[in-house]
């Protein structure tokens, strides 16, 4: 079969493989839509998990299964499922104790073009299928639900991780697909005053529909200073980070009032290490908190969040500026995610 690989760090391109095997837990699924992410511009081009040989990218897909294995219950070929990003091993002890996205050691639940082949290929592997598909309804468009693999969970997991209330005040730091996601889940959570942080026509626009209502250029000014003249010195309850540099932590301390969560899903890629203001951070008795944690998958999870599109609370259709249709165009897309012209949000490409 043909996939679209990393062939070593800097370097892509195709190639052929043989078809993955099926174990009894698991399913072959062939891709029906898939979208390239940031983490795979990391992946390739960064060597954000240092080199790999040949590893067809990809992690982001809804699919149709091709075949399961002896021991699978809940789905059959033919049936369409959205694929989660991270596809944990449910029975480990991370997962035992809460954690399963690190099941089998740290961000080790994070499998599809890291320790195996991702899915931008005609066909790929999913482990423990009960556990880690689910199904897509018939009403939802395959493209959008494609934005449920990765960019809402991982938005919505800076939301949980912020733990945001009912009438709070939150800032989301970057307006990528991922942040526009904290945007909306924040939104959806019950916060008041939501300031998003960006700088791209299309972002800002797309958060302002998603519920942010104050717009930070941080290409315009320091956002500490933005952030506390709005909230007339206050600073805010909460922080989301999907975006930014080592430094954009510094600036989530100091925005963020005493007894504040900062939630970070951002990749940080440089530096040896993450610096807080000691004064900001209340000489460290500022109960200003810091979590950061890579997304959730699973099905219960994976079911729980189409449900928010299948009831027209939640319409991902907007984080797709570009549409491709054909496997051919993977590389393509894949390639304007490397470049991000100004005007992309998130491209997706239908098979
Ligand atoms: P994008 O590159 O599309 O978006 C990044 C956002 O950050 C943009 O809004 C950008 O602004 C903004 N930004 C850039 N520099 C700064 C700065 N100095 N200060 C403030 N804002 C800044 O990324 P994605 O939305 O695709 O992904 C966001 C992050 O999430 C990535 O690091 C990605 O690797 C990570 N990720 C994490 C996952 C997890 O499970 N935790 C899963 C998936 C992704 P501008 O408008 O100017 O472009
Ligand atoms: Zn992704």
């Amino acid at each position: 079969m043909k996939g679209y690989a990393m062939l070593g760090l800097g370097r892509t391109g195709w190639i052929e493989k043989g078809m993955p095997k099926c174990g009894p837990l698991d399913a072959i699924v062939k891709p029906i839509a898939v979208s390239p992410c940031t983490s795979d511009v990391h992946t390739v081009w960064e060597g954000a998990i240092g080199d790999r040989h040949d590893m067809i990218l990809g992690h982001e897909a809804v699919g149709e299964v091709v075949e399961v294995g002896s021991l699978v219950t809940s789905f059959k070929p033919g049936d369409r499922v959205i694929v989660p990003a991270i596809t944990p091993d449910w029975g480990s002890l991370e997962a035992q104790n809460g954690f399963s996205v690190h099941s089998g050691g740290m961000l080790a639940g994070w499998k599809f073009s890291n320790f195996k082949d991702g899915v931008f290929g005609e066909y790929f592997h999913v482990n423990e299928a009960d556990a880690n598909l689910a199904l897509l309804p018939d009403s939802v468009d395959p493209a959008a639900a494609v934005m449920l693999s990765d960019m809402v969970p991982t938005g919505f997991h800076g939301v949980e991780l912020a733990k945001v209330e009912f009438g709070e005040s939150v800032a989301v730091i970057g307006i990528g697909p991922v942040g526009l996601m904290a945007v909306a889940g924040a939104a959806l959570h019950g916060a008041s005053h939501l300031y998003a942080v960006g700088s791209r026509h299309n972002c800002i626009e797309a958060a302002k529909q998603y519920g942010a209502t104050d717009i930070i250029n941080y290409r315009e000014g320091d956002i500490v200073e933005q952030i506390m003249e709005k909230t007339h010195g206050q600073g805010v309850d909460k922080v989301i980070v999907a975006g930014g540099t080592v430094d954009t932590i510094m600036q989530a301390v100091e925005v963020v009032k005493p007894g504040g969560i900062i939630g970070n899903v951002n990749y940080f890629g440089e530096g040896d290490y993450i610096r807080i203001p000691r004064i900001a951070w209340g000489c460290g008795m500022g109960h200003k908190t810091i979590a950061g944690g890579l997304m959730p998958g699973g099905r219960l999870r994976m079911e729980k969040l189409v449900s928010l599109m299948e009831t027209g609370r939640l319409d991902t259709s907007k984080l797709l500026t570009h549409r491709f249709k054909g496997f051919e165009h993977i590389e393509e897309a894949l390639m304007l995610m490397k470049d991000k012209p100004r005007d992309l949000i998130k491209p997706v490409v239908v098979i």
